[in-house]
């Protein structure tokens, strides 16, 4: 039986990005996806954000808090985003996932060096997580989880796959 792995919806090819534009990862789609089975999410979807939609950004406010902004409209969405974040790790944790693949650079999804803003909109730096990636990590800590930039790197790879296998080896064994 393949495992499980949960992927951000648009690394597929679906039609979810806020400008529309499909995006389809050949590593993850035509690689991985042979050995997972993947759970596609998007959170910004699912919050109800619409395709296309207006972008939305890290900022970091005065009080060095990391807030979801869409800076358009001014709409806060750290928190809807978080409460969302939480319910869609109990699904799949209650879908027995072994894995996350997130798309790197987004607010939402990114795990690694996503771009913060200051309030006024200028760049402030790049060592930003995105608010789901990092609800991911705090409620299912054991969950391996990457980038798929990152896994063009084969021991950044070889790492991903192997710990995907420890953890469905590790769920049987406490089923
Ligand atoms: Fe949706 Fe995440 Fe992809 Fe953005 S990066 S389109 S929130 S799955």
């Amino acid at each position: 039986e393949r495992p499980r792995v949960g992927i951000s919806a648009c690394l597929l090819g679906e039609r979810v990005r806020y400008d529309g534009v499909p995006l389809r990862d050949r590593f993850v789609n035509e690689v991985l996806g042979r050995f997972v089975e993947y759970v596609p999410v998007c959170p910004e979807v699912e919050l109800g954000l619409g395709v296309p939609r207006e972008t939305i950004r890290l900022v970091r406010d005065e009080r060095q808090r990391t807030r979801l902004i869409a800076p358009r409209s001014g709409r806060d969405l750290t928190e809807p985003m978080r409460r969302l974040a939480a319910a869609i790790c109990e699904r799949l944790a209650a879908l027995q996932v072994d894995g996350f693949v997130v798309k790197k650079n987004s607010p939402t999804c990114g795990l690694y060096r996503v771009r913060l803003y200051t309030p006024e909109g200028q760049l402030a730096g790049r060592l930003g997580t995105g608010v789901f990636a990092e609800v991911l990590r705090e409620r299912l800590p054991l969950l391996p989880v990457e980038e798929e930039g990152r896994l063009n790197d084969p021991v950044l790879r070889e790492t991903f796959v192997a710990q995907v296998y420890a953890h469905a080896r590790l769920r049987e064994f406490f089923a």
